[in-house]
């Protein structure tokens, strides 16, 4: 079995051909960081334009480099939800042309399990186990018990953390440091850090009182902002000018989110352990998203892991932002189980929001 992935919710064009053993053929991406850096974030127009620029070109790359021809291939996987409508659109007509073309099964993708699942491509995970999604557009802790079966346990009231570092980054003008000026604002804070002293920054974690798995990071985003101004006064500098206490200021935000982090996710273990919805001894726990190659925020949850006798578990940083092999595995996962594939695409659309399955956050109270 050949399954070819595409992959277009946000801001990357990306495309790969997966095999049943998890083998990568081809793979092939296109990012569009660069461009939404001088934005100062993602004009989606502007995404949507450069996807249609990319995609035949990605697709085509992927190909060759499987050294197959599209008649070889047994389903094309296609993200189709959540994400920007206008970017998800262009992977969505490309493939529903590239399925009638060559009268393929389509499998239609969600985003987010695509990136639950991927470490069952790295690893032997067996269901049911624990992932938190952390991302730029994300935030989620989810019990997968199937290749479609989800229950989120909590997730972020406001914005994602890897929105609320971008910001952060954004607002200390830290590409405007050589080394950082090519780097996503989470992949900058991460590098300055390693520079700075997190106890110089007195900040406390969000939502210390509720005892549920849920996150927020848009309170801790706007006491990060009045330290700012705060510093900038005291240094007696403009704003946009980098100040001298960036790099602990970036360790103190760095150190908060991943204990705000590691909190909720040991509460979720606990919780399930709890309701026997995770076996009491070698849990797996799965931490992705692009804010997942952060190796301080790994640390934390690693040391969670450890506590409750989880087993820890990353896919490898290419694997947790977005690709197309995660898309081409779950195309792959979904022909094993049998479970969603079409042979008639009539009426197929996109879906700029839907979540990942069954929500029981309400449910979850303090555990243990
Ligand atoms: P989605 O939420 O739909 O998956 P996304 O565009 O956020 O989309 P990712 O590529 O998974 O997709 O994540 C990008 C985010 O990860 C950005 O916010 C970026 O700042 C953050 N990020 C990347 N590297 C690091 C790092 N080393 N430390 C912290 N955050 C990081
Ligand atoms: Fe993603």
């Amino acid at each position: 079995k050949l399954v070819l992935g595409i992959e277009t919710s946000c801001d990357d064009t990306a495309a790969a051909v997966v095999d049943e053993n998890g083998r990568v053929l081809g793979e092939a991406i296109h990012s569009q960081t660069e461009v939404h850096l001088k934005t100062g974030g993602i004009v989606p127009p502007v995404a949507q334009q450069l996807h249609r620029e990319n995609i035949q070109r990605i697709v085509q790359e992927t190909l060759s480099a499987s050294r197959i021809s599209p008649s070889e291939l047994s389903a094309v996987a296609t993200t189709i939800k959540p994400g920007l409508a206008l970017s998800l659109g262009v992977g969505l007509s490309f493939s529903l042309q590239l399925v009638e073309q060559f009268k393929k099964p389509f499998i239609p993708i969600h985003h987010m399990e695509a990136h639950a699942l991927t470490i069952r491509l790295t690893n032997k995970v067996e269901f049911p186990f624990l992932v938190l999604l952390i991302s730029g557009g994300h935030c989620l802790l989810s019990l997968v018990r199937g290749v479609s079966d989800f229950l989120v346990l909590g997730k972020s009231l406001d914005i994602a953390p890897g929105d609320m570092l971008d910001k952060v980054a954004r607002r200390l003008s830290l590409a405007k440091y050589p080394e950082c000026s090519m780097m996503s604002g989470g992949k900058a804070i991460e590098h300055l850090a390693k520079q700075g002293n997190r106890l110089c920054f007195d900040i406390k974690p969000p939502m210390q009182r509720a005892k549920n798995c849920d996150f927020s990071f848009s309170g801790l985003q706007h006491v990060v902002d009045k330290i700012i101004k705060q510093k900038e006064k005291e240094e007696g500098i403009e704003q946009g000018q980098v100040l001298s206490s960036a790099a602990d200021l970036a360790a103190a935000v760095q150190h908060i989110t991943a204990i705000h982090l590691a909190k909720r996710t040991h509460r979720a273990i606990l919780f399930c352990k709890q309701r026997d919805l995770l076996p009491q001894t070698n849990a797996v726990l799965v931490v992705s998203g692009g804010v997942a190659s952060n190796m301080y925020i790994r640390g934390a949850l690693e040391i969670v892991a450890n506590a409750t006798q989880c087993t820890f578990l990353c896919p490898p940083p290419r694997l947790c932002t977005d690709n197309g092999v995660m898309i081409a595995w779950n195309g792959i996962e979904r022909l094993r189980a049998g479970l969603g594939i079409l042979h008639d695409i009539e009426g197929i659309r996109y879906e700029p929001k839907c979540p990942l399955g069954v929500d029981i956050s309400n449910d979850v109270k303090e555990a243990a």
